[in-house]
């Protein structure tokens, strides 16, 4: 094998330094065409990882006019991050904007060229059954408000793109699936790296040159300033339904399950003493174990009281794969590793050309509506990394004891 040096660069993944970097991608054209490669048009270029779900690479049947966004909650990751994706959409356009704070989505509006006719607070949110330019609402609210706005979206016809998490319990993320089906609409989760290629490629080296995979460790975190509204509601349980867990340790939990291609069937948690009041609601510090009946192994743990961490370690009998950042929004990388040679590659600059892994979001619901083909990341999906939290909390909370999550393979629910 080749060896790549990734003559690594000093990368912040936290929340709040990739928005500069997304910024600075969009303005200079940055993933440009990558997007439209990565679709399927025209062939994807050498060293781009076979994507795990090629049947979704489709082109649209549904003739030129764009499939419509209504973007609900206008906090950070929907301004500074899906807004501004849209500009690299091939199918997909922002159509409408709800907002508790009208004039911010007026001076949103104005600069996505928006009219007042689009625009919604939560109070008139339901008029949008009425909006033929929304075929799908994004909602991007805190967490315990996506099953009820979900509902509300299904509720006027249009399709659902939810945030991770899905929604704060179990049972809310059924009737979500129920409500999903009941209007005869798609149901989708936010989980973004599905998008990415190097994620894409992490999983195409861990099918085929690791051998068999043996332990997987994922570590994710960021520090909180608990004078931003966007660490508030992450802080109070009632709008987040847990702490670093449910916000970013998520991404180990789906990342793990992803990797190996399989669902664990006991869990163990332990949270860790809370270092500050301002984490009295929530979990700090968590740390926890997956067992899987292959005799795979994942660890994990997630803060929010850590410098930006964003890691993901799968060793297998014959090689091991380190992705550090294994999640961020716009330079992720993975390595190949054996005794002795170790291979590379990462986004943007290096290897793999860079991917808007927004846009690629955003499309792929167009597709898989106007070709009414599989969605990468199901309403099921997201579903079962909920359950695998409240099993790790239900864990956490009963001395760290092991809690069986072998269920039968939730896919064949679906
Ligand atoms: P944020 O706080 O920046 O934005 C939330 C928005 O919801 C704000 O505009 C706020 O005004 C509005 N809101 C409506 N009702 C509210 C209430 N009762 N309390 C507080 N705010 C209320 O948060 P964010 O970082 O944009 O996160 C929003 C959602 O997006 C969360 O579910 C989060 O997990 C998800 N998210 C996903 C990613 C990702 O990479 N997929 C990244 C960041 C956030």
């Amino acid at each position: 094998m080749n060896a790549h040096s990734s003559s690594k660069k000093t990368v912040n993944t936290g929340r709040r330094h990739v928005l500069g970097a997304l910024g600075a991608s969009i303005v200079a054209g940055g993933a440009s065409s990558a997007v439209a490669q990565s679709l399927g048009f025209p062939a994807p270029p050498a060293g781009l990882g076979k994507r795990p779900y090629p049947n979704l690479l489709r082109p649209l049947n549904d003739g030129p006019r764009k499939f419509g966004y209504a973007i609900v909650g206008l906090g950070k990751y929907a301004v500074n991050q899906i807004l501004p994706a849209f500009a690299e959409c091939e199918y997909a356009k922002v159509t409408a904007l709800v907002s508790g704070d009208i004039e911010k989505a007026r001076r949103l509006g104005k600069h996505y060229g928006i009219e007042e006719s689009h625009l919604y607070t939560y109070d008139t949110f339901d008029k949008i059954a009425q909006d033929p330019e929304v075929d799908a609402v994004y909602i991007i609210l805190p967490n315990s408000l996506h099953a009820d706005f979900t509902e509300r979206s299904f509720r006027a016809g249009k399709h659902v793109l939810c945030e991770k998490p899905m929604a704060v319990t179990v049972e809310e993320c059924q009737r979500m699936i129920n409500a999903g089906k009941k209007a005869g609409k798609k149901l989708m989760i936010g989980y973004r790296c599905h998008f990415d290629p190097v994620t894409h490629k992490a999983i195409e080296l861990a099918r085929t040159s690791i051998g068999k995979p043996q332990i997987i460790s994922t570590d994710n975190g960021d520090n909180t300033d608990p004078t931003d509204p966007t660490y508030q509601w992450r802080l109070t349980r009632a709008l987040s339904g847990g702490g670093a867990l449910m916000d970013l340790g998520i991404y180990g939990v789906n990342g793990s399950r992803y990797m190996l291609d399989e669902d664990p069937i006991e869990v163990q948690a332990t949270i860790m003493p809370p270092s500050d009041p301002m984490f009295r609601e929530i979990d700090e510090t968590i740390v926890w174990i997956m067992r899987y009946r292959s005799g795979a192994v994942a660890h994990g743990s997630a803060s929010f009281n850590v410098n930006a961490m964003s890691r993901f370690n799968l060793q297998g009998t014959e090689a091991s794969l380190r992705m550090d950042p294994a999640t961020s929004y716009w330079c992720n990388s993975v390595s190949h590793c054996t005794s002795g040679d170790t291979q590379t590659w990462s986004t943007p600059m290096f290897t793999i050309p860079a991917l808007n892994q927004f846009s690629a979001q955003l499309d792929h619901l167009a597709i898989s509506v106007a070709n009414n083909t599989p969605l990468a990341a199901t309403g099921e999906e997201g579903m079962q990394d909920v359950r695998l939290i409240q099993a790790m909390y239900q864990s956490a909370n009963s001395g760290s004891r092991p809690v069986s999550t072998d269920w039968g393979d939730w896919r064949k629910t679906i």
